[in-house]
C-alpha cells in the first residue's frame, strides 16, 4: 500500500521530490475539507495555546489537518525532517488513505530534481494559517502551508486555500484551490500576474501592528497599504499581483509561515529575504522562528527598492536577532 504511487503511469521510478510534492498537494485538499467540516460543523474546539495570556488559539482544526499531514508524510517518507507548528499531536498509526496529484506525477524531472535524496529535504508544515480570523468565521484568511526545503532552502511548496469557492460566492462550498510550486519545474493552480505599474502597494499584518510595522510600511512610499491576516493569503496577493510586496518588519512569522510562499514566490520570479535582505535557512534543525522579519516581493527589483527605503533604525532593531 505504502508504494502505490512510487511509480508514474508508464511504471517509471519518480524522483522522491516529485513524489512527496504530489502527496503534500493531494494532502492540503484533503486537510481543506477536514477544515471545511470543522467549520460547517460548528465544533471549533479553541484552546489558547500561549502561556502568557496572548490571543494563540488553536482548534481542532489545526490539530486533526496536522495529524493527517504528518502522518501521511512519515507513514510514506520516513527518512523527511517535518516540523509542524502544532505541539504534541499523536499521529495516527493505522491510516490507509492514499491522497496524490497525478499532475504532479506527470512533470518531467530536472537532472537536479532527480539526485535529491529524502534525507536531504525538511517539510515545514502550517496545516491551518490564520487561526484567530477562522475562529471568527472569517475564512478568507484560511490556507494550508507545506513547504519543502532541499538542505536549507526551499525546493517546492503547497499553499492550499479550503475556502476559495465559498469566498467567490460560489454555490459549491465543498472546494477549495491549491497553489504549488517545484523550483525550475513551474508552477500551478494559478495565475501569476503582474501588480500595476505606476503604483506601490504592500501588504502587512492586520493583526499583528507595531510601531515598527508601521513605520516600515510608512517608508516604502506605498500608493496602498493593505491590512490583511494570514502569511499564505498576504503571499497569495503578491503571487497573482494585488500587491507589489509583504513586508513584516517584525518577528513572529515562522519558517511553517514562509517556506511555502517563498518556494512559489521564487519560483514565478520573485524575491524572498529578511529585513536585512539576508535568505532564510530552512534546516529541520533551526529556531522556526523568522526573528528578522520578511520581505516578499513579486520581483527582485521591487524587492532591491524596498530594502533601500527600509530605515536604518528600523533595520538596527533586527541586526543581532
Ligand atoms: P499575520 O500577518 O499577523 O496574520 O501573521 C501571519 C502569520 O505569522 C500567522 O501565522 C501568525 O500567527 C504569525 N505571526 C506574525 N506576527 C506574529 C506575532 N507578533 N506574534 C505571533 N505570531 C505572529
Ligand atoms: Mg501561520
Ligand atoms: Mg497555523
Amino acid at each position: 500500500m505504502r508504494y502505490v504511487y512510487m511509480m508514474n503511469k508508464e511504471g517509471i521510478d519518480m524522483p522522491v521530490i516529485l513524489r512527496l510534492i504530489s502527496s503534500c498537494v493531494g494532502i492540503s485538499k484533503e486537510a481543506g475539507k477536514i477544515i471545511r467540516d470543522i467549520m460547517y460543523k460548528g465544533e471549533l474546539g479553541v484552546i489558547q495555546k500561549g502561556t502568557g495570556g496572548e490571543n494563540d488559539p488553536q482548534t481542532e482544526a489545526d490539530r486533526q489537518a496536522q495529524k493527517l499531514i504528518i502522518s501521511v508524510l512519515t507513514r510514506d517518507f520516513p527518512k523527511l525532517k517535518i516540523v509542524g507548528e502544532e505541539d504534541d499531536i499523536k499521529l495516527e498509526p493505522n491510516l490507509t488513505g492514499n491522497w496524490i496529484s497525478e499532475e504532479i506525477l506527470s512533470l518531467k524531472p530536472t537532472p537536479e530534481l532527480e539526485t535529491i535524496k529524502e534525507e536531504e529535504l525538511t517539510v515545514w508544515v502550517d496545516p491551518l494559517d490564520g487561526t484567530t480570523e477562522f475562529t471568527w468565521g472569517a475564512v478568507d484568511h484560511v490556507t494550508v502551508l507545506i513547504g519543502v526545503a532541499y538542505k536549507d532552502r526551499p525546493i517546492g511548496g503547497v499553499i492550499h486555500q479550503p475556502f476559495y469557492k465559498a469566498i467567490k460566492g460560489d454555490p459549491n462550498l465543498s472546494a477549495g484551490r491549491t497553489l504549488w510550486a517545484i523550483r525550475g519545474l513551474g508552477y500551478g493552480g494559478f495565475e501569476a500576474k503582474s501588480p500595476p505599474e505606476n503604483e506601490l502597494i504592500i501588504a502587512g499584518t492586520k493583526s499583528h501592528k507595531s510601531v515598527t510595522t508601521q513605520k516600515a510600511l510608512e517608508s516604502t512610499g506605498a500608493t496602498t497599504l493593505i491590512s490583511h491576516s494570514g502569511a499564505g493569503a498576504k503571499a497569495m496577493l503578491v503571487l497573482e499581483g494585488k500587491a507589489h510586496c509583504y513586508l513584516h518588519a517584525s518577528p513572529g512569522l515562522k519558517r511553517w509561515d514562509t517556506c511555502a510562499p517563498e518556494a512559489i514566490l521564487t519560483e514565478i520570479g520573485g524575491k524572498v529575504t529578511d529585513i536585512l535582505g539576508d535568505p532564510y535557512n530552512y534546516a529541520a534543525s533551526v529556531h522556526p522562528m523568522c526573528s528578522r522579519g520578511a520581505i516578499l516581493a513579486h520581483t527582485p527589483t521591487i524587492h532591491a527598492s524596498i530594502l533601500s527605503k527600509l530605515p536604518d533604525d528600523v533595520k538596527d532593531i533586527f541586526r543581532n536577532k
